[in-house]
């Protein structure tokens, strides 16, 4: 690929793609608002599974499916060209009544994904006569520190980092994008592709033709507790908890339309509290030391949009990736390069079109 991109937006997604464009040949850049990877793709829990997979639509499952095929690789390659250990661990996901087992042993099946009825407490050093979900391939990665490795593979690579550059319009020459100009002027370049998250419609002004992107919040707790205290993750009535290798255990999230207001709240964070204390009960008397709020690339039943925009040949979309952003990031990376680059496809990827009208 003989040629400049730049890419606006810094998350998981932007990064993602730069790294692939540049894998390929072509000169990267990438403008972000503020400092990389700060945004939804540090506030997320990181883990690297639907929470009901068999709750979503066949392309949601296509798309995840193949990224996590490619994910291994992708940390591996990562941590190989920077040092940084992004803690990909497979540890494991319990999933704890009320669930359709039936629904998820067919899916289970149907993908190769690997699921055990089991006792709740064989697990979970509760009292818990439950019984459970286990799916024990379910792998998670820590967010910031798959950023942090990102951004030193990028530089690496000699991919340009332009930070506290906010897009704020476009100049077009009939259907081609010819620059964007930001808070710290102006850029052009052969192709743009637009990665900006829950700001990608707002970042798109007049021309998002009805891209149907919204913010949706979500509200995390983080608990410290001895290292071992929970040994895989837990998931109860769609509230998680994600034990990370040092002893901390985040506790998350709730799906709040709050628009662009990263605030959090005293309600979420006794809901969170309540729901982490049942699941785990070491928790009840500690307090967590932090919590935080950001906001996800909603889009309708999480399916993003990975396309050219419909009119400008040269602007690109990978947005929308919703709940699961950082587990489709490779997929997502590696199809808009194939759209780019004119390879086959891996996977059909109309459902990840611009949607019409
Ligand atoms: C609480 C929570 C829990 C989550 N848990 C998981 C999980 O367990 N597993 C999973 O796979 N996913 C999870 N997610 C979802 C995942 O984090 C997102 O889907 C993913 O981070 C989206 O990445 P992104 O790069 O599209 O967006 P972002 O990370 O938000 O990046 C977009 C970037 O664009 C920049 N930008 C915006 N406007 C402009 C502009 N005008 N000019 C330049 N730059 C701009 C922003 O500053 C930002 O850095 C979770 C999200 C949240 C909030």
């Amino acid at each position: 690929l003989a040629a400049d991109y730049l890419i606006i937006g810094g998350g998981v997604i932007g990064c993602a793609t730069a790294l692939e464009l540049s894998r390929r040949g072509a000169r990267v850049s990438i403008l972000e608002r503020g400092e990389l990877g700060r945004e939804s793709s540090w506030a997320g829990g990181g883990i690297l599974f639907p929470l009901l997979p068999w709750d979503y639509k066949p392309s949601v499952t296509a798309l995840v499916m193949h990224s996590l095929g490619l994910y291994g690789d992708w940390i591996a390659a990562l941590q190989a060209d920077t040092g940084i250990n992004p803690q990909y661990v497979v540890s494991g996901m319990l999933v704890l009544p009320e669930f359709d087992g039936a629904r998820a042993a067919k899916w289970c099946a149907a993908h190769g994904v690997e699921l055990q009825r089991v006792k709740a407490a064989s697990l979970l050093d509760s009292p818990r006569g439950e019984e459970a979900l286990w799916l024990p391939g379910v792998a998670q990665v820590r967010n910031p520190r798959l950023m942090q490795a990102l951004r030193l593979c990028l530089v690496g690579r000699g991919v340009k980092l332009v930070e506290y550059a906010e897009v704020q319009a476009f100049e077009t020459r009939k259907d081609m994008v010819a620059a964007v100009t930001t808070s710290r002027g102006k850029f052009s370049a052969d192709g743009f592709v637009i990665a900006a998250g829950a700001w990608s419609s707002q970042v798109l002004g007049g021309m998002a033709r009805g891209l149907p992107i919204v913010p949706i919040r979500g509200q995390m707790l983080l608990y410290r507790v001895d290292p071992g205290t929970l040994g895989q993750i837990v998931l109860k009535n769609g509230i998680y908890l994600i034990p990370r290798m040092d002893g901390h255990i985040l506790v998350g999230s709730t799906l709040e339309e709050s628009g662009f207001d990263k605030g959090t709240t005293a309600g979420a964070h006794d809901q969170l509290r309540g729901a982490a204390s049942e699941i785990l009960p070491a928790l009840k008397n500690l307090k967590p030391i932090m919590h935080w709020a950001g906001l996800r690339p909603g889009s309708p039943d999480n399916i993003p949009v990975i396309d050219r925009h419909p009119g400008f040949s040269n602007l690109y979309l990978n947005a929308g990736q919703f709940r699961y952003g950082v587990t489709m990031a490779p997929a997502s990376a590696q199809l808009l390069a194939n759209l780019i680059d004119g390879r086959t496809q891996p996977i059909d990827p109309s459902p990840y079109g611009f949607p019409a009208g």
